[in-house]
C-alpha cells in the first residue's frame, strides 16, 4: 500500500525506512526493504508492523547503500506473511521490485515463468514482475527498457519499483491506475506512493501519467511511455504542511 524509492547520497536505508513511517497512515499488513550493497541485492521482509522490519535489520545497517526501495503491504493475493512480504527477487537476486496493485494476468505469467523451471517462492500475483525483469536485464536489456518490456505484458492496475544490483545508479519505477510520484532534490531523488514518502528531503515534486515509466538517478529523471517513447512529467511545488 506504500512504496519508497531512492538514489542519492545518503544512507537509503534510513531514508526508506522514514519513507515507509511516513506512509504507515495508508495501512498496511507487512513490511519490506531492498538495498544495493556493492553488487548484490540485500533484502528483508516482515509481517507485521515495520517495527518488526527494524527489529530485523537493527543488528545489520548498510550505511553505505545509497540505493534502495521499500514497501508496505496490503495483500489482495497471499496470506499476510514473510515470504508474501515485499520486496520479491529475480531467481538469481539480481532484481528486487515493491508492487502496490494487482497484476491480474498472473496466473497465466506464472505458468510461462514455471515452465522455464522457475520456482515460485510466495503466492503473490507480484512475484512473477521480478522474474519477467530479471529475464530482460539479464538478456542483455537495461532497467528502464527491462520495465518498458515487462508493463507492456501487465494487465491490471500497478505500480512497480525496482532496482537491479549490477546498476546502483538508478531505480525504475511504472504505473498504471495506481499512484506514483517523484521527489526532486540536489543529487538524489525519490519516488513515492504520495509526497508524505520524500517531504522531508524535498518540496519539488513530479507528477506523472497513466502507462509511464520513471526512471531516477542521482542527477536525473526521465520519463517514457510503455512503448519507450520520450515523455515529461508536470513538476509542481508541494506546499500544504504535514500534521504527523
Ligand atoms: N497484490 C500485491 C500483493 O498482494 C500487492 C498488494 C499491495 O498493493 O500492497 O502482494
Amino acid at each position: 500500500c506504500g512504496i519508497v524509492g531512492y538514489v542519492g547520497g545518503k544512507s537509503a536505508q534510513d531514508v526508506v525506512i522514514e519513507g515507509l513511517r511516513r506512509l504507515e497512515y495508508r495501512g498496511y499488513d507487512s513490511a519490506g526493504i531492498a538495498l544495493i550493497d556493492g553488487d548484490r541485492v540485500v533484502s528483508d521482509k516482515r509481517a507485521g508492523k515495520l517495527a518488526n522490519l527494524e527489529k530485523a535489520i537493527a543488528d545489520q545497517p548498510l550505511p553505505a547503500a545509497t540505493t534502495g526501495i521499500g514497501h508496505t503491504r496490503w495483500a489482495t493475493h497471499g496470506a499476510p506473511n514473510d515470504a508474501n512480504a515485499h520486496p520479491h527477487l529475480g531467481q538469481e537476486r539480481q532484481v528486487a521490485v515493491v508492487h502496490n496493485g494487482i497484476l491480474e494476468n498472473f496466473v497465466a505469467l506464472r505458468a510461462e515463468l514455471e515452465a522455464e523451471g522457475i520456482d515460485m517462492l510466495s503466492e503473490t500475483d507480484t512475484e512473477v514482475a521480478a522474474h519477467l525483469l530479471e529475464r530482460e536485464v539479464r538478456a542483455g536489456h537495461d532497467l528502464t527498457e527491462a520495465m518498458q518490456r515487462v508493463c507492456r505484458r501487465l494487465e491490471g492496475a500497478f505500480t512497480l519499483v525496482a532496482v537491479d544490483a549490477k546498476d546502483p545508479s538508478r531505480v525504475v519505477a511504472a504505473r498504471r491506475n495506481s499512484p506514483l510520484v517523484v521527489g526532486l532534490g540536489e543529487g538524489e531523488n525519490f519516488l513515492g506512493s504520495d509526497v508524505a514518502a520524500f517531504i522531508e528531503h524535498t518540496r519539488e515534486a513530479m507528477e506523472l501519467d497513466q502507462d509511464q515509466v520513471v526512471t531516477i538517478t542521482r542527477d536525473g529523471v526521465s520519463v517514457t511511455g510503455f512503448d519507450g517513447s520520450p515523455a515529461e512529467g508536470r513538476r509542481y511545488h508541494v506546499d500544504w504542511d504535514l500534521s504527523a
